[in-house]
This record gives structure tokens, C-alpha cells and sequence, in this order.
């Protein structure tokens, strides 16, 4: 990108910056949560927009001369709703942490009972774990996935539903590879007149993407992050039914936030617009079969895959068969120049900080353009190096196959 003033005025923080590109560039993303959103959502972010405050909604701020900035932000909602087929959006939220506090809030009061997936088989820390702000403020049940299967088993989901009558169900994760049957959350809910809240930070671009199914026409509200999958900027929405904009709205401002951050509001309409296009589809296909062929590459090597496969972006490696954690295949794949996360695998015997697996995602390799092909090499690759883990020269090696890849399939820009 062009860095005209900051090169000029800020040379210590412009190399930073270089750096961080020159290693985006050279280095390969499997970080499930993360992609390269396009030049043109990075243009929109780098604006004037974001010198404005525009505390409330279009046609009712808190301050003057907001006229323009009704226009983005009405953009941005029509252009969502389009793509969910939401009833109502609220484009504000800041992330999607802060998202799902609004939700809590519009929805909830301090110590409401609430049922969410658990963290250590693939749920969100703001689902309610213990160090989170949902977990100190709310009383959270949680369900998991079932042992032998590695999927969310709704037998027990409805046997603790219809037990502890939890106010909302939320359904939504970071680290599950499968299908959600949004429409048996629902039915559960249903049956004890628990709200529905659908969290699909991960996976909203594959459902904009026509390539999973999609809880907004069921679920009373949804949020979803727009940086994930969805490929836009750092932010969040909340989508929910009609009835229940009001109280989104107030949770979000003046419940949760201040002022929205217009330049993202931008991105997150542009992001909207590039999603709504076929291409977009074709983009989050080949997301999903680029995850099918690494998965596949690693069952075939000898690897343990949670669920022993995939439906969407992501599956979660269990390097247990191959003696060893997540930490240490984290940092031998950083030596190669691919970044991971580690990652608990269900009812996992290591700790949280060194946990039995890593979660592998393909977004933003499949953005770079690489395909089923190049897929199943990095699996190659991955395996190589955790084989020869403790050979500086082979890793090195390794490290300049995976630059030489990256330099076939640039980042766009
Ligand atoms: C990433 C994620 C979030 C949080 O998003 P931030 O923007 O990091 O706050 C919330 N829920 C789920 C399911 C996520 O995967």
C-alpha cells in the first residue's frame, strides 16, 4: 500500500508497518479467525469518516452534520440486510466481543440463565466462561459435543434446556468444523420460550456465500464479526427480528458504546457490496473445499481431525497421535512461516495455555487464490515439519517452500 505521510513523519512506526506487511506477504495464515480483507475496505477505513462523531442512529444523532453519514450507515444496513435476509441490522458494534455483551444486554438482566457451548470444545470466551464478562455477569449452562462423534449432541442440549430453563440458547462457536442444525436449537428453544441467539462470527461468510445455512430467517438475533470469513473490516453487526430492533438499538448505544466508528461503517458496506457479488460465492466454496482437502491430507498422514472432518473453513488438528501439543507444533510452524492457533480439543487432559490441538482455517490462503491443490501441499508441508521438529536445516527449507508459495499466490492488493 501507499504510506505518503507516514513515511515522511513517522519512519520508526512506518518500518513496523513495513515489516508487518513484508511478513504477511512471505508468511502463510491458517489462523482460522483471520483473512485479508480488500484494498478497497482498506481505502474506506483510511478515511475522513472516522474524524466524525455520530453518537445514535440515521435521522436521530446526538450531533450535528451528520447528514453524509446517515447515507453510509443506511448503506451499510440495507446492504447486510440483503445478504442475511435480516429484518433488522445494527451496523455499530465495535467487535464482536462487544457485540454480544449488547446482545446480552437487549436481552437479558445481570444473572439471567443462559446455555452456550462450552470453550474447550469449540465455543467463544464471551459464551460464558468464567473469566469473560458473560460468564461473571450471566448464569451460563453450558452443553458440548458429544465424545465419540466430536459433534454438538442435541439429545443433551434439550436434556439440559428442559432441566435448567435457560432465558436464551445461544448457538454459535470458534473451533467447531460441522453444520449447526439451527433449526433444533430453535425446536428447543421452543419448547421452554427461551430466546435464540445465533453467534456466527466464523462462518458468516460461507452463509453469505450460499455454502451453509443460514439462522438469520429463524433465530431472534445474530451476531456475526465482519472480519472473519465475512473478509471486511475489524467490526461486528447485530441482525435480529423487527420486534426487537428497539432494544438492540438501545443496548448497543447508549447501552454498550458511544460514538460509532464511521470509517469501519464504510468498510462494512463495502465489504457488504463484495459479498453480494457471485464471485463471493465461488470464494466461499473453495474456502471450504481447500479445508476438506488439508483435513483430508492430514487423516491420510496419520492425523486425528476432531468430528474426522469438515463442513466449513476450519477443523481442529488433535496432534495427540503424533506425541505432541499444540504449543510446540505452533511454534514449529512459525519457524516454517505459517501461523496457526493452538487450540483445545473436546474434554481435552493438557491446560488451556498448552492445549492438545491447533485449529487450521483456510480463508485467507483461499483469498491469496490457492486451491485444493496447494491445500493439500501445506498439509505436506505442516506434517514435514512436525516429523522433523528438531532439524533446523529441513525447517529452514521448509520456511522457503512455503515463501516460494506465498510468492505465486499474492495477497491482493
Ligand atoms: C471471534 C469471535 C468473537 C469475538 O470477536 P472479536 O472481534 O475478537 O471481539 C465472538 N464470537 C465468536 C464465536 C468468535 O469466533
Amino acid at each position: 500500500m501507499l504510506y505518503n505521510h507516514l513515511e515522511k513523519q513517522d519512519s520508526e512506526l512506518f518500518a513496523s508497518i513495513l515489516k508487518e506487511e513484508k511478513r504477511q506477504e512471505n508468511e502463510l495464515e491458517l489462523i482460522a479467525s483471520e483473512n485479508y480483507a480488500s484494498p478497497a475496505v482498506m481505502e474506506a477505513m483510511a478515511t475522513v469518516l472516522a474524524n466524525k462523531y455520530s453518537e445514535g442512529y440515521p435521522g436521530k444523532r446526538y450531533y450535528g452534520g451528520n447528514y453524509v453519514i446517515d447515507e453510509i450507515e443506511t448503506l451499510a444496513i440495507e446492504r447486510a440486510k440483503k445478504l442475511f435476509e435480516a429484518e433488522h441490522v445494527n451496523v455499530q458494534p465495535l467487535s464482536g466481543s462487544p457485540a454480544n455483551a449488547a446482545v446480552y444486554m437487549a436481552f437479558l438482566n445481570p444473572g439471567d440463565k443462559v446455555l452456550g457451548l462450552k470453550l474447550d470444545h469449540g465455543g467463544h470466551l464471551s459464551h460464558g466462561h468464567s473469566v469473560n464478562f458473560s460468564g461473571r455477569l450471566y448464569n451460563f449452562v453450558q452443553y458440548g459435543v458429544d465424545e465419540k462423534t466430536g459433534l454438538i449432541d442435541m439429545e443433551e442440549v434439550r436434556r439440559i434446556a428442559l432441566a435448567e430453563k435457560p432465558k436464551m440458547i445461544v448457538a454459535g462457536f470458534s473451533a467447531y468444523s460441522r453444520e449447526i442444525d439451527w433449526q433444533g436449537f430453535k425446536d428447543i428453544a421452543d419448547e421452554i420460550g427461551a430466546y435464540t441467539f445465533a453467534d456466527i462470527a466464523h462462518i458468516a461468510g460461507l452463509i453469505a456465500g450460499k455454502q451453509l445455512k443460514n439462522p438469520v430467517p429463524i433465530f431472534d438475533v445474530v451476531s456475526t464479526t465482519t472480519h472473519k470469513t465475512l473478509r471486511g473490516p475489524r467490526g461486528a453487526i447485530i441482525m435480529c427480528k423487527e420486534k426487537f430492533a428497539k432494544q438492540v438499538n438501545s443496548a448497543v448505544f447508549p447501552g454498550m458504546q458511544g460514538g460509532p466508528h464511521n470509517n469501519m461503517t464504510a468498510a462494512k458496506a463495502v465489504a457488504f457490496g463484495e459479498a453480494l457479488k457471485p464471485e463471493f460465492e465461488e470464494y466461499s466454496k473453495q474456502t471450504i473445499l481447500n479445508a476438506q482437502a488439508m483435513a483430508q491430507e492430514f487423516l491420510n498422514r496419520g492425523y486425528k481431525v476432531v468430528s474426522g472432518g469438515t463442513d466449513n473453513h476450519l477443523f481442529v488438528l488433535d496432534l495427540s497421535p503424533k506425541g505432541m501439543v499444540g504449543k510446540e507444533a505452533e511454534k514449529v510452524l512459525e519457524k516454517i512461516g505459517i501461523s496457526v492457533s493452538r487450540s483445545t480439543i473436546p474434554n481435552d487432559p493438557n491446560p488451556p495455555m498448552n492445549p492438545s490441538g491447533i485449529r487450521v482455517g483456510t480463508p485467507a490462503m483461499t483469498t491469496r487464490g490457492m486451491k485444493e491443490e496447494e491445500a493439500k501441499l501445506v498439509a505436506t508441508y505442516m506434517d514435514e515439519a512436525f516429523v522433523n521438529r528438531e532439524d533446523e536445516i529441513k525447517l529452514e527449507e521448509l520456511k522457503g517452500k512455503i515463501k516460494e508459495l506465498c510468492s505465486r499466490f499474492k495477497i491482493p492488493s
